[in-house]
């Protein structure tokens, strides 16, 4: 529990949600910006700001409650298609500092979109940059 965090205060239980799941390891709510209709948030139990400060099993434990969640919204809401969504920093429009995961119902023309186009970068570019997080890796 990280002081005034408010996902903390949530799972708590000191600041109400409206909880759709819940384990061990993370608990699922309605986002109280309906984006999308069954805009759903996924939220580990242990504090950790996001994926640079979280153990890689318990982000992948947090995944896996994800495709959970996302299937039962699928079912239950009966969207066309769904996106999901995780926000890493402020560049990122990450504006709570408590990982969570975003699920999101689609529909054709919803609006939403992630800027795709292509920056053309050459093969000597490709390879820079993938040296980069090779040496880190
Ligand atoms: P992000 O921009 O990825 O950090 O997403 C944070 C999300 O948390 C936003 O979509 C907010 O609407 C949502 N949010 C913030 N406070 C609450 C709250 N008390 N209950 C439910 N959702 C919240
Ligand atoms: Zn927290």
């Amino acid at each position: 529990m990280a002081a005034d965090c408010i996902f903390c205060s949530i799972i708590e239980g000191n600041i109400p949600a409206t909880r759709v799941y819940e384990d061990a390891d993370a608990i699922a709510f309605m986002d109280r910006t309906q984006t999308v209709p069954g805009h759903v948030l996924i939220v580990p139990r242990q504090h950790a700001a996001n994926l640079f400060e979280v153990d890689p099993q318990a982000y992948a434990r947090l995944f896996a409650v994800t495709a959970q969640v996302a299937r039962a919204v699928k079912a239950g809401l009966n969207p066309p298609a769904i996106s999901v969504l995780q926000n890493n920093g402020r560049e990122a429009g990450q504006t709570v500092d408590h990982l969570h995961v975003h699920i999101l119902t689609r529909e054709a023309h919803d609006g939403y979109r992630m800027n795709w186009d292509d920056l053309h970068a050459n093969s000597e570019q490709l390879e820079r940059w993938a040296a980069s997080i090779r040496e880190n890796l």
